[in-house]
């Protein structure tokens, strides 16, 4: 029989992941398929990994992982899909704001020969006007800057077969911008369009600085674009002065020079400057994201992986278990 994963990054998330295993449960009855839950702690401070444990000890379907510290949602998911085994896998948030009852239509989709199945949501309930105006302009930034354009408001939601798996776990980068790397492998993906309800309980980990960096992340990930715009800044601010030049010493030349353009000289100063920085800003982002790069650290560590008991004595997990600490890379 097909195995069917699940993968579930979780921060905090105690309050949710009750209810969230109980509605994905049901999905799993009424599926023909082998299924498994990982839920992984990404170093939650609250009750997030005894809450898990007990949904573990409760039903021989689940999986936990607990890494070593908050690594933050990319790497968590990074660290589920590593030690997914299965024909498919499906990636949701624990908060519930990604319907579980989706699944069936996903695999469905799969079954008819989709590699890569993600959602859509054409709502987001329980977001600010700002939000939803944030991430729209974001994903037409990426849409311009990149060659893989991300597709609109789709999260991490989806569903890939083996072999897309297979391709995103060698992407071994760690500026992980899961959203462009999910389209990057290419395959047959289809979207489906949902409505995204609001967050269970407790709040979104993600504020605007946060969201900012997120969207810095993407842009540097799938994208060089704002290196070559330091150039063509550089070349028109050049041309511009040269021709500006020429109509001053013209002038000067002709006219006499009277010592003026006080403020004309300052103005270039300062914007020259300002561009100077921004270009050099902009080098410091991509050269930061470089050096984090060439220091080749692991991108997770594994605090405790505990198999899920229907698969204890098959599971890939069962040697690793309980063995830390551990690193992956
Ligand atoms: N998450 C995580 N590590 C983090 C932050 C978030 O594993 O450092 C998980 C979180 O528990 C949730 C999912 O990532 O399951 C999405 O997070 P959130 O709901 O805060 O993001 P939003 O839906 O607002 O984009
Ligand atoms: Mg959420």
């Amino acid at each position: 029989m097909a195995k069917l994963s699940v993968v579930v990054p979780a921060y905090n998330e105690g309050e949710s992941l009750r209810e969230f295993h109980a509605r994905l449960a049901a999905v799993f009855d009424k599926l023909d398929m082998q299924c498994e839950v990982l839920y992984v702690d990404d170093g939650s401070r609250d009750d997030t990994y005894a809450v898990m444990s007990s949904l573990r000890e409760a039903d021989a379907r689940v999986a936990t992982l607990k890494l070593a510290r908050n690594f933050g949602k990319e790497l968590a998911l990074t660290a589920g899909l590593d030690a997914a085994d299965s024909d498919a896998v499906v990636v949701i948030d624990a908060d519930l704001q990604d319907p579980p009852e989706l699944i069936p239509k996903f695999i469905g989709l799969w079954r008819e020969g989709y590699d890569v199945v993600y959602g859509t949501r054409s709502t987001r309930a329980g977001e600010t006007p700002l939000k939803k105006f944030t991430s729209a302009a974001f994903y037409r930034v990426m849409e311009r800057l990149s060659a893989t354009p991300v597709p609109r408001d789709t999260g991490d939601f989806r569903l890939m077969s083996r072999r897309a798996l297979e391709a995103l776990k060698r992407l071994r980068e760690r500026q992980r911008f899961m959203k462009g790397l999910f389209t990057w492998i290419g395959y047959k993906q289809k979207s489906i369009v949902y409505e995204r309800d609001a967050r269970f309980a407790g709040e979104s980990k993600f504020n605007y600085w946060r969201l900012w960096n997120f969207a810095l992340e993407g842009i540097t990930s799938f994208s060089t674009a704002p290196l070559k715009l330091a150039t063509y800044v550089g070349l028109g601010t050049a041309a511009l002065a040269f021709v500006y030049a020429v109509w001053v010493f013209g002038k000067a030349l002709l006219l006499g020079d009277a010592v003026q353009g006080y403020p004309t000289l300052m103005l270039v100063i300062l914007f020259l400057g300002g561009v100077q920085l921004m270009a050099l800003g902009m080098i410091g982002e991509y050269l930061g994201r470089m050096y984090i790069e060439t220091k080749q650290r692991p991108l997770y560590l594994i605090d405790e992986l505990a198999p899920a008991s229907q698969s204890e004595s098959a599971s890939v997990g069962d040697a690793r278990r309980h063995s830390a600490p551990e690193s992956v890379n």
